[in-house]
């Protein structure tokens, strides 16, 4: 399935709430769910009735574009979670945060999972001493995440750690500002994930 290019803040506002797509816009008065709060297209304003398998399909594609995941991956990640130990959705969930791209985000190397997978991908990030160039890598407890060396001179990589320097990170995580790294401490339990996704309707849609 081919990677979505349209405009990130529709999908916003088909699933009728913040994402958190587009950086530093999100949290201004310009993010337009706080400007118009209703689905896109022509019949965005009209009654909403949805079945149980609409339900679960949104609950779905919710999940997959806050983590900015395509529909194979996605499932993927699904199968390898219900294979895991424990409970499904919290395994899924799980994985979901263990992706580099999602960890550059979070520590505030990134004002978006987007701009974390495009910063990747031009090579600007280690894990463990090594240069990762894939943003779908799965981090461990452990792992240490750094800007590498030759990277933290340049403007852009230090005008986004600026800019992102008062996003607290999550506990799961320690992250040392300075010297532009950080480190898994474990993997997160539910309660430690702040993310608007509910798993147990999306282990329903797979499990049909
Ligand atoms: Fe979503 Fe951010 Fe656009 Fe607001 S500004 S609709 S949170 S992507």
């Amino acid at each position: 399935m081919a990677r979505y290019t349209g405009a990130v803040c529709r999908l916003c506002r088909r699933e009728g709430q913040k994402l958190f797509l587009k950086g530093e816009r999100c949290y201004s008065e310009k993010c337009s769910i706080a400007v118009r709060a209703y689905a896109p297209g022509q019949h965005g304003q009209g009654r909403k009735k949805s079945s149980e398998y609409g339900l679960q399909l949104r609950a779905k594609q919710k999940a997959r574009r806050f983590y900015g995941v395509q529909e194979g991956q996605f499932r993927h990640y699904f199968e390898i979670a219900e294979r895991k130990q424990g409970v499904t959705g919290e395994n899924l969930l799980k994985i979901l945060e263990s992706r580099l791209d999602n960890v550059v985000y979070r520590v505030g190397f990134a004002s978006s999972r987007a701009e974390a997978r495009q910063l990747i991908g031009h090579g600007h990030f280690e894990v463990n001493g090594s240069r990762v160039d894939i943003a779908s890598y799965l981090l461990k407890a452990g792992d240490v995440i750094a800007i590498c060396e030759k990277s933290k001179a340049l403007e852009k990589m230090k005008g986004v750690v600026e800019a992102n320097a008062s996003r607290p990170a999550p506990a799961w995580i320690d992250v040392d500002k300075d010297k532009c790294e950080a480190k898994i401490i474990a993997l997160p339990e539910r309660d430690q994930i702040d993310a608007p996704v509910e798993e147990q309707p999306i282990v329903e849609f797979y499990s049909k």
